[in-house]
């Protein structure tokens, strides 16, 4: 059978920019035609062609409990079929934001969005309606979403405003932003000194994983809450990718709860809405009632809280048990080591870097001597070696994310059979990428 995917995807070309939804899934990083799939089942995801590959993308991270958990499919089908969307108050709704406060105690009140990008929009219109300051401080390699003030890259000096880091976003939203380099507290403090009492938020991923995964260093995102604290600015803490996922309150409750340390804000979105466009932004009861309609700062949503996705992130929630997050890093810390070990085998400089089960591979001599703390560490990689490695591993069954800048994704579905075959299938992979 001749391989079906180029032809669909200039069909997809011809309709769809790029072919795609969302640029990463362009395969633009690494080359070669994106696998068109078809259906997904536990750590499986199944291409239209028939091929099945263990998947370490998991959607980039809601699939928690593995795709299709029958759970969570039930509760979406019965709530599917009560009615798709009524635009009015739900039950459902209220249970979720209840379950998100129980499990993160830094949440007081919830606002349900469909997408990680409405979360951090509406986190940084809240704070600056808040404040009455306009200035954001983001960090250099963080994501938080195609918000035009938060894509900005660094200016010429430290307390600049930024540039715009897409065409079509105002010199003007840029100018709002500040960005900083990550793990940097002196630079921050810099900016502080010279700017804090302009600035509304400090904005960062509770532990980076859009440039790679880069640990916040000890102490570090408590050095924020301490410094927006002493200059009347606010924390958001966008837990969008880690929030439920490196443990049941996030990446703040691993760090945040023995660090004393509470953001003002909180976002969520992927693992939240188990698969479905569900995201949220969480925190202070204070600064949540500004939001319309109790408050001035307006924000709405046509299919925000929907029914299907609100069922489908309590069944998540409701699954998400202490075993299952154990289950999910036993998984993580098996393949990060095997990726380690298959790497190492081949003398491939590389770093393994983590932040609870999520982790990435670095390549590169500069990565594993010194590892990667910031941004421009990030970028000095040998980037080169990785689309061989990702092929490799493609053609032996095995979906990594197709860029070396993301984490790899495990579910508490991966079992066994899952792991032998990535284990299996990361020897040929190192030596391509050693070849390279
Ligand atoms: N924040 C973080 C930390 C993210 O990783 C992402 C998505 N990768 C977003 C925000 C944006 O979420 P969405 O793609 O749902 O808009």
């Amino acid at each position: 059978m001749t391989d079906p995917m180029p032809e669909l995807f200039a069909r997809a070309r011809a309709v769809i920019p790029g072919g795609v939804s969302s640029p990463v899934r362009a395969y633009g990083s690494v080359g070669g035609t994106p696998r068109f799939i078809a259906s997904a089942r536990g750590p499986y995801v199944t291409d239209v062609a028939g091929r099945e590959y263990v998947d370490l993308v998991m959607s980039w991270g809601p699939g928690l409990l593995g795709h299709a958990h029958p759970e969570v499919v039930a509760a979406v089908q019965a709530a599917a079929a009560r009615g798709l969307s009524f635009g009015a108050p739900t039950v459902a709704e209220v249970e979720l934001a209840e379950a998100v406060r129980a499990r993160v105690g830094a949440v007081e009140e919830v606002r349900f969005v469909s997408t990680g990008t409405e979360a951090t929009m509406t986190a940084v219109r809240l704070a600056r309606g808040a404040t009455g300051r306009d200035l954001i401080v983001k960090f250099a390699g963080c994501y938080h979403g195609h918000v035009d003030a938060l894509l900005a890259e660094a200016g010429s000096g430290l307390a600049t405003f930024a540039l715009p880091g897409s065409a079509g976003v105002p010199a003007a939203s840029a100018a709002t932003t500040i960005v900083v380099p990550y793990n940097d507290v002196a630079a921050l403090e810099a900016v502080f000194a010279e700017r804090g009492h302009e600035i509304a938020a400090v904005v960062t991923e509770a532990a980076p994983a859009n440039m790679g995964v880069v640990p916040p260093a000890p102490g570090f995102n408590a050095a924020l809450r301490r410094l927006t604290a002493e200059h009347g600015a606010l924390l958001v803490l966008d837990e969008v990718l880690t929030g439920f996922r490196v443990g049941p309150a996030g990446w703040w409750g691993l760090e945040g709860v023995a660090d004393g340390y509470t953001p003002d804000l909180l976002t969520f979105g992927k693992v939240l809405g188990g698969g479905m466009p569900l995201a949220a932004l969480g925190g202070r009861a204070d600064l949540l009632e500004l939001l319309a309609p109790t408050g001035p700062v307006y924000q709405a949503g046509t299919l925000s809280g929907n029914p299907l996705a609100t069922a489908a992130g309590l069944a998540t929630l409701r699954l998400a048990d202490t075993d299952v997050y154990a289950r999910v890093d036993a998984a993580a810390r098996v393949v990060a080591d095997a990726a380690g070990a298959a790497l190492e085998a081949q003398g491939v400089p590389h770093r393994v870097q983590r932040a609870g089960n999520l982790f990435s591979v670095m390549l590169g001599e500069a990565a594993a001597r010194d590892g990667v703390a910031s941004y421009a560490q990030a970028q000095r990689q040998d980037v080169f070696r990785y689309p061989p490695f990702f092929h490799a591993m493609l053609d032996a069954g095995v979906a990594l994310p197709p860029s070396l800048y993301e984490a790899w994704f495990l579910s508490a579905a991966h079992d066994d059979a899952a792991i032998e075959r990535i284990l299996a299938a990361l020897p040929g992979a190192a030596r391509a990428a050693a070849a390279a």
